[in-house]
């Protein structure tokens, strides 16, 4: 196989403060690797608490000075669409970047690359929409919520998808005149470096947007726990989640989190088979496996059982694994060499706690990269730890049940809330599930095709507070009650009656 190599590397990947790219005081830095060679491509600053200082310090110069925070919606908004124009026109340019950096297939780094500007696009409109917040209450008073931006907010992100998880945080703190902070993961600092150009020539004014490189508890941690970030939005491990939530409580800080999944896919008997094995096959496989909502148990009722494992393992071994940049491509390289390590110890951990009928190592032919195939694991008990701990890898455990008392329960025998996924043509049950599954999102008979309005987001150990439409809004803005009376108030007249 032929090692692609894009064009326009740059030299170094450095931090993005008061409108300068800079490297670190210290000088430090960090090797990033490609996942197919597994060689170090680019040396990244490396940040720690003196850069987080500046990039903290111009983020609140921007906030405290700058017109950013006060400025119309319907002129913040027009600066948002210009961003999600520049990263439409380089959708192109940016997938290849982060099919580089992260082995994810280039046809589905595109999508995310398109997603992240339609994150843009979404949030320029919802600022301009009317938001109906003002109450009239008996006796002529009126109520209305007053929204102003928080302030400096911390943005930290995982290295899954990464540009379009930026996105996802960056366009709502921007909308909501919020300056910010982001921190991308060490894995992938690559396609967030494109982050500078692309607002520069938006015209975000200078120092709304900083950015730090550097690991996580270095220039996380320093980010977290700085005096002057009013809130973190954090997505990555539940681990991860833990310690910042006792980093954050000191200064009470606004938290958002969104971690880690075991999310179930329940495939009843009277399902449409063809599209339920379609979707399950996507749900875990796509985006190499490392997708938070990834469909990573499927919990099959018995009389469809054998049925199922039998057409799902045939299609498992069909799934096209190789070189990330070829548009056939279906299953990439994994990020990086640690996380491969980890995914294959899973791999040879369930080889004990199931049945293997499909990959269960490196595919033939692909002797060096992350490579694993499509992995599956039949029989899996809801004890064994590949049923119950995040892989976050091409690997997928099959469970039979007999009622539908039993799904339920073995859908809700895990630590994590964040989806579920249900296939079948009873709506009764179909509802009587969603309301019973301990998940933050349901799809029913589909996957992962959502409103950007809706909640997204997970319970239990998937997370805490919900993303999406105004929720995100709500988050990275204060909310002030104003409450004026229009006519003379008749207050009890506390003092008067001596
Ligand atoms: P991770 O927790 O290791 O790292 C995420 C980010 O946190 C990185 O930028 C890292 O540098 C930083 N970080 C690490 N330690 C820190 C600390 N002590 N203080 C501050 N920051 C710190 O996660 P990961 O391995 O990059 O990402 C994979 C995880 O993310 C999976 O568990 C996955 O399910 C989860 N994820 C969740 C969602 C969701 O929406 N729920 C979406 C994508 C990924």
């Amino acid at each position: 196989m032929t090692h692609f190599i894009p064009q326009n590397l740059p030299d170094r990947i450095r931090h993005y403060i008061d409108g300068e790219l800079v490297d670190s005081v210290g000088g430090s830095t960090f090797d990033v690797l490609d996942p197919v060679s597994n060689t170090t491509y680019v040396q990244a600053a490396a940040g720690r608490q003196a850069d987080i200082d500046l990039a903290v310090a111009s983020a609140k110069r921007a906030f405290d000075d700058g017109p950013w925070p006060g400025m119309k919606n319907r002129e913040r908004a027009r600066i948002l669409n210009r961003i999600a124009d520049q990263v439409e026109t380089r959708d192109a340019e940016l997938a290849e970047l982060e099919t580089f950096d992260t082995g994810l297939p280039i046809t589905q780094a595109l999508g995310q690359a398109q997603r992240a500007a339609e994150n843009f696009r979404f949030f320029a409109d919802l600022i301009v929409a009317q938001r109906d917040d003002t109450y009239q209450v008996p006796g002529a008073q009126v109520n209305y919520v007053h929204r102003k931006p928080v302030g400096v907010a911390g943005l930290i992100t995982p290295w899954n998808t990464p540009f379009m998880l930026e996105s996802w945080k960056l366009a709502p703190a921007l909308a909501s005149g919020c300056t910010v902070v982001l921190k991308p993961a060490e894995f992938t600092p690559l396609s967030a470096s494109l982050w500078a150009g692309i607002f520069e020539e938006a015209g975000l004014p200078k120092g709304v947007f900083n950015l730090v490189n550097g690991l996580g508890e270095e220039a996380g941690d320093a980010l977290v726990k700085h005096p002057d970030v009013r809130l973190i939005s954090f997505t990555g491990e539940t681990t991860t989640g833990q310690t910042i939530f006792g980093n954050a409580a000191k200064h009470l800080k606004g938290l958002s989190m969104e971690l880690g999944g075991k999310s179930p896919a329940i495939v009843f008997a009277d399902a449409d088979l063809d599209a339920a094995i379609d979707s399950t096959l996507f749900g875990v496989f796509s985006l190499n496996g490392e997708r938070c909502t990834a469909g990573s148990r499927i919990l099959v009722e018995r009389s469809i059982y054998d049925d199922f494992v039998s057409q799902y393992a045939e299609r498992a071994k069909n799934i096209v694994v190789g070189d990330p940049h070829d548009p056939k491509t279906e299953v990439g390289a994994l990020v990086h060499p640690e996380h491969y390590a980890k995914v294959m110890s899973y791999v040879e951990l369930g080889k004990g706690e199931g049945r293997l009928v499909a990959g269960g190592g490196r595919p033939a032919g692909l002797e060096t990269g992350n490579y694993v195939a499509p992995t599956v694991f039949v029989d899996v008990k809801p004890d064994a730890r590949i049923f119950q701990e995040e892989i976050f890898g091409p690997v997928v455990a099959i469970t039979p049940f007999d009622t539908d008392a039993e799904a339920l329960e073995l859908a809700n025998a895990v630590k994590y809330g964040l989806a579920a996924y249900l296939w079948t043509s009873d709506l009764k049950r179909a509802h009587t599930f969603a309301h019973g599954i301990e998940a933050g999102m349901v799809w029913l008979n589909s996957h992962n095709v959502r409103d950007l309005r809706t909640p997204f987001g997970g319970v239990k150990a998937s997370g805490l507070g919900h993303e999406g439409g105004y929720r995100s809004l709500d988050f990275y803005s204060e909310q002030q009650a104003v409450h004026i009376s229009l006519s003379p108030i008749h207050t009890p007249r506390f003092g008067a009656s001596r």
